[in-house]
């Protein structure tokens, strides 16, 4: 059995803002992760109504899979709890341990907006709510995310799913924050960690595993930039550097460019991903760019594959695609 885990990183902080990218794996469910997610519906209760809801909105049920969670996190340390009632009634949760307090408040500072921004993006055919965990430790952060791996010190956080087939709705979401989070990428860099992986939840429904890296963590970190105001140069500096030198990419980014191993730039694949979906979003909308989405991420695209969604959403071809893609890059890498 296993559970679709997208995971950001943190890359070495080269410049004033720490740079984050983003890895996708599938991981096995450990024993733990697996009692999590396994647990019948009918064992778990609903949470009560927050204190901070506002009375006069009727709050929807808490996600089901919110005590055992809690139940898992406690037996690390004691559970602090932070609840966010939307206007429209949508419960949103973040759970972490007193000493993180910091994070907590953070993240449920920000969540609202981040809900609203994602939604914004991609529409309202998702939860639109979140369950945010924040672990205390590698090993709360392995069991709370299913990885059975070694867990690297890199990762900053994740967002898993319980094992489902599409189209039918994916449950157990959550988003996981590692101990160092907060203290690494800073309030910036939590908030846009927090849409990037927001992102990913709220469109797992219509994501098939094995589905172009370039398109499914390209959207995401399209998502988690959209609206900071920050320059092509700041959300893109290798790929800026290199396009000022004559270096433009000769294609899309291949999957295996986007694992973070010595000797592999991952980075620069993460940049070349962002500014693909956002070459997209510019020049032919963002509603373009959520169709586009929705037709390449329906599993691994071949050659012919690709040549046919580039055609039907955006009337041009891979050769073509990848050539205005290039122009766009290389006339924003020199502004
Ligand atoms: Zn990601």
């Amino acid at each position: 059995m296993t559970a679709l885990t997208r995971v950001r990183n943190w890359l070495a902080a080269k410049r004033r803002f720490e740079f984050v990218a983003t890895v996708a794996m599938v991981v096995a469910l450990t024993a733990v992760g697996g009692a999590l997610v396994l647990l019948p519906k009918s064992a778990l209760h609903v949470r009560p109504v927050p204190a901070t809801a506002d009375a006069a909105v009727p709050s929807a049920p808490a996600d089901p899979q919110l005590p055992e969670l809690r139940r898992a996190m406690e037996s690390y340390a004691p559970v602090v709890t932070r609840q966010v009632c939307a206007a429209d009634g949508r419960l949103s949760v973040v759970l972490g341990h007193p000493y993180q307090r910091d994070d907590v408040d953070a993240l449920a500072g920000d969540v609202g907006a981040a809900v609203a921004a994602v939604t914004q993006l991609w529409g309202t055919d998702w939860a639109r709510d979140a369950v945010i965990a924040v672990a205390s430790d590698p090993a709360e952060f392995a069991a709370l995310t299913h990885d059975t791996g070694e867990v690297s010190d890199q990762i900053a956080a994740a967002s898993v799913s319980d094992p489902f087939v599409p189209p039918a709705q994916p449950t157990g979401q959550r988003i996981v924050f590692s101990a160092a989070a907060g203290r690494r990428l800073g309030p910036e860099g939590l908030r846009e960690t927090l849409r990037h992986e927001l992102t990913h939840v709220a469109a797992r429904a219509v994501t098939v595993d094995g589905s172009p890296q370039w398109v499914l963590e390209g959207f995401a970190e399209y998502s988690a930039h959209r609206g900071s105001g920050r320059t092509f140069a700041q959300l893109a500096p290798t790929l800026t550097a290199k396009a000022r030198t004559g270096a433009l990419p000769a294609d899309l980014p291949a999957d295996d460019a986007f694992v973070p191993t010595p000797g592999n730039d991952a980075e620069l694949a993460y940049e070349q991903g962002w500014s693909a979906n956002a070459y997209v979003a510019a020049r032919f909308g963002e509603p373009k760019l959520v169709e586009l989405y929705r037709h390449l991420a329906t599993g691994p695209q071949d050659a012919s594959a690709l040549d046919t969604a580039l055609h039907s959403t955006l009337g041009i071809g891979h050769t073509d695609f990848v050539a205005r893609w290039r122009d766009w890059i290389k006339a924003r890498a020199s502004a």
